[in-house]
């Protein structure tokens, strides 16, 4: 992974943590650390985002469910323990029928339970498209989570574009409220890391297709002036775009050459 990384010319990487399906049997591999250091060191590979299976639900009605979700959280931050400078992203969950408020507080109870004030990993939890039952498509979900987690300078968000776009925030034509209402919902300074999708659907939609950079309903100067705004430029930005090793390598080439130098 990092070296597919380094051979695209990218500064970070993100990875599944297991099989994004979820399942037991295929655990997170970290038996080189000290070979990944000094080659993420030596190629200024400088930020990772861990991921995990996208099909845990934190918050469903099934106490097996939540169960599963919790123990796999917390073996995933175990491990992420000796990799240092990571970070540890989740989708908050889908709430099903038993409303926003019940997801919220499965959430935060799944965090109480498994953060450590020892832990160096920052959780992140994922901006959502509003598909279905998601929690966390409004940034107000997102601060009730975060508001009932004891251990709040262990958490941040992470935003992805697609998502925030389809569900219902214009970050083409009004970048500068959105981040202001994160701002004051959430918090700026708990935005940890983007994810830099464009999307196949409408503002709004809630559907979560991610399109290639400049493909879709963003746009190539929305994605431009998001790397470049003085709020995120500084921030991590990881491609989710449907593309294989070659396409990600034209897409960073791309936004690195748009990417503008500082001003200072
Ligand atoms: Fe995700
Ligand atoms: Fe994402
Ligand atoms: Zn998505």
């Amino acid at each position: 992974m990092a070296k597919d990384a380094v051979s695209i010319h990218a500064n970070t990487a993100q990875f599944f943590t297991r099989n994004p399906r979820g399942s037991r049997a295929k655990a997170l591999d970290l038996s080189d650390i000290a070979a990944y250091q000094t080659f993420a060191e030596t190629h200024h590979l400088s930020h990772l985002l861990a991921h995990a299976p996208y099909t845990l639900n934190a918050c469903s009605a099934d106490p097996h469910l939540r169960q599963f979700a919790k123990e796999t959280i917390a073996d995933d931050l175990s491990r992420l323990e000796s990799l240092p400078n990571c970070c540890y992203n989740f989708h908050p969950g889908n709430h099903m029928k038993q409303g926003i408020n019940q997801g919220v507080a499965f959430i935060a109870n799944i965090l109480n339970d498994v953060l450590t004030p020892q832990q160096h990993t920052m959780v992140l939890l994922e901006t959502m498209a509003g598909k279905g039952t998601e929690v966390g498509w409004r940034f107000e979900e997102l601060g009730a989570i975060l508001n009932q987690v004891q251990l709040q300078h262990k958490m941040g968000v992470c935003l992805d574009t697609c998502h925030v776009w389809d569900s219902g925030y214009d970050i083409v034509h009004q970048l500068d409220a959105v981040l202001e209402e994160f701002d004051q919902i959430i918090g700026l300074p708990r935005l940890r890391a983007v994810h830099l999708n464009d999307s196949m659907n409408l503002c709004g939609s809630r559907k979560d297709r991610h399109a290639k950079i400049g493909q879709g309903q963003i746009g190539l100067d929305a994605l431009v002036r998001i790397i470049n705004h003085p709020k995120l430029r500084h921030l991590p930005f990881y491609l989710e775009t449907p593309n294989d090793l070659s396409g990600y390598a034209e897409e960073i080439s791309l936004l690195q050459h748009l990417y503008q130098p500082d001003s200072l």
